[in-house]
């Protein structure tokens, strides 16, 4: 939906997708998406926004005076995941101007203390670290990387197959946590995307959950093939929320993204999810 590297106003991204027009994080209510803007105020209190060495990037949150609280945009970037809102960085270029990053995730956070606030009191200050949307990505940390649970212990590659589907939805719905180290905080985000995944196909037990036929095929290791799609999203991918994620046949998916009628189809698949996870 956006251009990476593409500047933009962002006074005509508010006017198109509505959001707080100050402040580094932004969160629109009719649009499952939420603006972080970054290079605006994080220099100014003594934290610096940008990329770690580890590959994640490095995120403050909001809140000028005292400790840095879970609410508001704190909470939105913490719940993207659960609530099923796209996270979209943007870097600060110039007054008004904005420059797009990329579509992220919210991988763990760190707790910071002695952050000087507006007043120069030192507080605890509530670091995020983002990651590259994984759609991009599960493909290659499925080769690189082994995921992790949230004590950053190696999940085994059957495990989402065979473990109790409770256990699998208990995974995919686990937030963010407080200081996962770097290394770990990438392969669980791949780990609570996995588990969505395996978690809606489950579910289904081989059926389409739109239009209820029989999934088409099989897969090399027998089982029957069906795909997740995000009724919530804008695009796919990514860790999500059960509830949000639909398990439908291959026809069902591009219908969902492509027909003519996909806007009306996706409100009846989550009418369908609302019914399911009731
Ligand atoms: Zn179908």
């Amino acid at each position: 939906m956006f251009e990476v590297g593409k500047v933009y106003r962002r006074r005509d991204l508010h006017e198109a997708y509505g959001g707080q027009q100050q402040g580094g994080i932004s969160t629109p209510n009719r649009h499952p998406i939420i603006l972080l803007i970054t290079g605006e105020t994080g220099g100014l209190y003594g934290y610096k926004d940008g990329w770690d060495e580890d590959g994640t990037f490095r995120y403050t949150g909001e809140g000028q005076l005292g400790d840095m609280q879970f609410v508001r945009g704190n909470a939105a970037i913490r719940d993207h995941g659960s609530n099923g809102k796209e996270l979209h960085l943007f870097q600060q270029e110039s007054r008004g101007l904005i420059q797009y990053r990329g579509q992220m995730a919210c991988a763990g956070y760190d707790l910071v203390p002695d952050v000087p606030d507006r007043e120069g009191s030192l507080r605890m200050a509530i670091v995020f670290r983002l990651i590259s949307h994984p759609r991009d990505e599960v493909s290659a940390l499925d080769e690189i990387d082994s995921p992790v649970d949230d004590h950053g212990q190696e999940v085994a590659p059957g495990w989402y197959w065979s473990a109790p589907l409770e256990e699998v939805r208990a995974a995919a719905m686990t937030a963010p946590t407080v200081g996962m180290a770097p290394v770990f905080a990438r392969r669980n985000v791949y780990h609570r995307s996995k588990a969505v995944s395996v978690a809606v196909q489950r579910r289904a037990d081989g059926r389409c959950e739109a239009c209820g036929e029989s999934a088409p095929f099989r897969t090399p290791d027998g089982r029957l093939y069906l795909e997740p799609h995000h009724t919530k999203r804008l695009s796919d991918g990514g860790p999500d929320n059960p509830k949000w994620v639909i398990a439908v046949c291959p026809i069902c998916h591009r219908r969902a993204h492509y027909a003519s009628d996909s806007m009306v189809f996706n409100e009846s698949l989550k009418k369908i999810l609302a019914k399911l996870e009731s």
